[in-house]
């Protein structure tokens, strides 16, 4: 179906108030719920199929993501669709104040292929949630779970409501010409001022969920075998195709040895002698991207790992000593398992080091020394982050999630998801029984009261 027309048709239904219904939505959150659940060994299969991702990794990082948020959804979408009744201000006596959530309309989604179901399903609860229609584009590279999820929405929503719109540049640039009420994008901050530039002209809000160099800093008071152990989870989950998977790694010049020792005794514990056998290591999506990464060894010394094999689209999970700023590995987000290893002396070196870069999507820290962390989280600008562990602050619904800077313009999550595809509209019911004549003209000799009031009320 043409862009103009699936718009037209959404615009049309959203015009009937049937997508503000929250009985509705109820009903067909549990249908979605139900459907991913009966599907469950579908969708580990598509996503096997479309970069061998485990289904323990698939259930963390795609269904059981979902359905949490599903859950959540359905506990509080009677109070979030509510309007919200708040303080009024003195100055309007008498009055009710209220904030009402308003659908924006018609939704466009464009999701990325990393996380390819969770990336594209979480925002589009949110949306659904508010009231809105949504057509949704996921990634052209992971076609097996693009078709699942075509497959998927289509069992639980009529196309006026949610339509799947499959495709790569050329079908996505043909939906950024329309006028949406809404763009949801993720992916590349290239990507991302594209999205933002097709808006413009309509004024449409966006949220931009992008990437960025994800530094994580490692102090001396940490022991490095924990922090092996978190790192290589948290790298190295999804073979490091993650937007908040630590990039590099800034670490304490007094601790280095030994963590690299420990970082290739983790590696190996996770995944064998031999990755590439190892049913738990996902590989790179496509070739494009393994050649991208491949060549980010070249100008680099290699400490571990640094194997690969075309035909299997597989890395290893590598391990790069000290590169040069401007070496390939160092140049942009790396969005792969290569985790180049950086060492400070002094806080003037993480400083200089961290500012080649615009403000990262995530950032971590591991100390034990609470005055070095709270500073560190002060100092810098960032998404969001974590201390002591990296990416886990993804998996709380309750704290908004988004960049700022460079990776990105706005959060989701939880209530937070609600409230960005809701506008919000601020009220204030007047009463009749009283009207204080102060505001009105002639003013004559009122501002020494009107003074007095807002003091009053300050
Ligand atoms: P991408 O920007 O290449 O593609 C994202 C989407 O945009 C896809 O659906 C694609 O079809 C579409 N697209 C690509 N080129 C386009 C163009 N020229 N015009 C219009 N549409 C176009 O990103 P990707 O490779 O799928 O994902 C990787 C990037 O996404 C990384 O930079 C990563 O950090 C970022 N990311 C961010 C988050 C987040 O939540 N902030 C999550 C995952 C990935």
């Amino acid at each position: 179906m043409e862009a103009k027309l699936i718009l037209e048709t959404q615009k049309q239904y959203f015009l009937t108030r049937a997508t503000r219904d929250v009985n509705a939505l109820k009903n067909l959150l549990v249908k979605l719920r139900k459907e991913i659940i009966s599907r469950e060994e579908a969708i580990y299969e598509a996503l096997y199929k479309d970069f061998k991702k485990s289904k323990f990794e698939a259930y963390l990082s795609e269904v059981g993501i979902i359905i949490s948020e599903i859950d959540a959804t359905l506990k509080h979408i009677d109070s979030w669709s509510k309007p919200k009744r708040v303080r009024a201000s003195g100055l309007n006596f008498p009055s009710k104040d209220y904030i009402y959530s308003e659908p924006y309309g018609t939704v466009l989604i464009i999701a990325p292929w990393n996380y390819p179901f969770q990336l594209a399903v979480a925002p589009l609860i949110a949306a659904i949630a508010a009231g809105n229609t949504v057509v949704l584009k996921p990634s052209e590279h992971t076609s097996h779970t693009s078709q699942l999820l075509e497959d998927l929405l289509s069992t639980v929503f009529t196309p006026e409501h949610v339509k799947v719109v499959q495709g790569g540049v050329p079908e996505t640039t043909l939906l950024l010409k329309e006028r949406w009420d809404y763009i949801f994008f993720t992916g590349s901050v290239a990507v991302g001022k594209i999205v933002a530039k097709a808006a413009a002209p309509f004024l449409t809000p966006v949220t931009l969920e992008l990437g960025g160099k994800n530094p994580c800093i490692i102090d001396a008071t940490m022991h490095t075998q924990l922090v092996a152990k978190r790192l290589v989870w948290g790298k190295f989950v999804n073979a490091g195709q993650t937007c908040i998977a630590p990039d590099y790694l800034l670490v304490h010049n007094s601790i280095k040895t030994q963590l690299i020792h420990d970082l290739k005794s983790e590696i190996t514990k996770a995944y064998g002698t031999n990755p590439q056998t190892s049913e738990d290591y996902p590989r790179i999506v496509n070739s494009a991207h393994l050649s991208r990464l491949i060549a980010m060894l070249k100008d680099s010394e290699v400490i571990f790992g640094g194997t690969y094999d075309a035909s299997d689209s597989y890395l290893a999970p590598t391990l790069i000593n000290e590169p040069s700023m401007d070496s390939e590995v160092m140049k942009g987000e790396i969005f792969g398992p290569i985790l180049p290893i950086l060492s400070y002396e002094t806080e003037n070196d993480i400083q200089s080091i961290l500012s080649h870069y615009d403000k990262p999507l995530g950032f971590y820290v591991f100390s034990s020394d609470s005055s070095f962390y709270k500073k560190m989280i002060e100092t810098y600008s960032f998404g969001g982050g974590t201390i002591n562990d990296t990416m886990i602050h993804f998996g709380n619904s309750k704290l908004p999630f988004g960049g700022v800077g460079e990776s990105g313009i706005g959060t989701y999550h939880g209530k937070l998801g609600f409230d960005t595809f809701s506008h919000k509209k601020g009220i204030v019911i007047k009463a009749n029984w009283l009207d204080i004549p102060l505001r009105y003209a002639p003013y004559t000799n009122k501002l020494k009261n009107l003074k007095r009031l807002f003091k009053f009320f300050s």
